[in-house]
């Protein structure tokens, strides 16, 4: 309340026709006091030893406990209680040691199926089809030429859904393949698909993709979903080609908008059981033995596609505040498997973060 009198004394309506995902990096001086906020919150909150902190929540069917995944330690602060449609709840810790983000107590990987009940797949087809395959465009072209033309390198996307990417990748020659978890997404998708071929099950399951040699990998919207994120890329790791790169789009846990809006951030969904910014998406891709990450700032579909309203003044600020404090929406790696993969597609407009394994 006291803030939404604030912004009105501070902005009257002059940025009443800026989309709420926009304001937040458009209205002047608007990055400085969320920044602010964050270091107070993080300052203040309270850090609890694990045994504590699991005094004082309760555990459900299908959850567990975790220590940070990406440092081990097992402290614990608590910042936010997401919750939504149907009663679902959940919350999100702040590892102290590495900042790391995520939901605590978990989900047991082996109850992971219990989140993708029947009926997942139909809210990723009809009009929401268009606008995701526009964001893998976009998403690609920052990158840009890795992925311009497939020329029949291997491409496996996980967590492939109902094949919209798969659509994407064959029509661009890629020899793609897909697995999901969801079996209806799978049949669906196999229907949509020429060439290409999506697989129920994990990776290991099934002999075409567990023989490996991937030129490329691709994770959309899916490394919030995994809940053993640490064995799950050194699997990743093992199925890449020499010179093979994986490419992730993810939510962004340095966000502005997670600072402005804490627990009702858009980025914290219902399936979503870790938060990664890009200092924690470096520790996962280190660890797993990976040589090297670029980062494309994103700045949000409108602006990526040039159909945004923004004057154009606007849209240099929103630019400008995104870079500054790393703080867009969504974030667009490029990870490289090794030298070789450095050597022949680092030529790009971002710069390359060597990773010390
Ligand atoms: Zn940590």
């Amino acid at each position: 309340m006291a803030h939404k009198l604030l912004s009105r004394l501070a902005y009257g309506s002059r940025y009443n026709s800026v989309p709420w995902g926009q304001r937040v990096y458009v209205r002047p001086g608007e990055r400085l006091i969320r920044e602010a906020q964050w270091k107070w919150l993080t300052r203040r909150a309270p850090v609890m030893p694990r045994e504590d902190y699991e005094r004082v929540r309760k555990l459900g069917e299908i959850e567990e406990f975790l220590n940070c995944m990406m440092c081990g330690e097992s402290r614990q602060q608590p910042l936010f209680q997401p919750s939504g449609g149907n009663g679902w709840r959940y919350f999100v810790v702040r590892c102290p040691s590495c900042g790391f983000l995520y939901r605590n107590p978990n989900v047991r990987p082996e109850r992971l199926g219990d989140l993708y009940a029947t009926g997942y797949s139909k809210f990723l087809t009809g009009n929401y089809a268009a606008n995701r395959q526009r964001r893998y465009d976009l998403t690609m072209r920052a990158f840009s030429p890795v992925f311009d033309e497939g020329k029949e390198r291997r491409l496996l996307d996980f967590g492939s859904g109902v094949g919209l990417f798969l659509e994407l990748a064959e029509e661009r020659g890629f020899d793609a393949y897909g697995v999901d978890l969801s079996p209806e997404s799978v049949v669906e998708a196999n229907g949509r698909l020429s060439r290409a071929r999506t697989y129920l099950g994990a990776p290991e399951d099934v002999p075409e993709i567990a023989a490996g040699g991937f030129d490329v990998i691709t994770l959309w919207s899916v490394l919030a979903h995994l809940p053993r994120p640490l064995e799950d890329f050194e699997k990743f790791r093992g199925l890449l080609a020499p010179g093979g790169v994986l490419l992730i789009l993810t939510v962004n846990a340095q966000s502005l908008l997670l600072k402005a809006y804490g627990s009702t951030w858009s980025g914290f969904t219902k399936n979503h059981l870790m938060f990664y910014s890009s200092q924690t998406v470096r520790t996962l891709l280190a660890r797993t033995g990976f040589a090297g990450v670029a980062f494309a700032p994103h700045y949000g579909d409108t602006v990526e596609a040039g159909t945004t309203n923004l004057r154009p003044d606007l849209v240099a600020r929103l630019r400008r505040n995104v870079e500054i404090s790393d703080g867009g929406n969504m974030m667009r790696v490029l990870a490289f498997a090794d030298e070789e993969a450095i050597g022949r597609w680092g030529g790009g407009p971002q710069t390359i973060h060597r990773l010390n394994t």
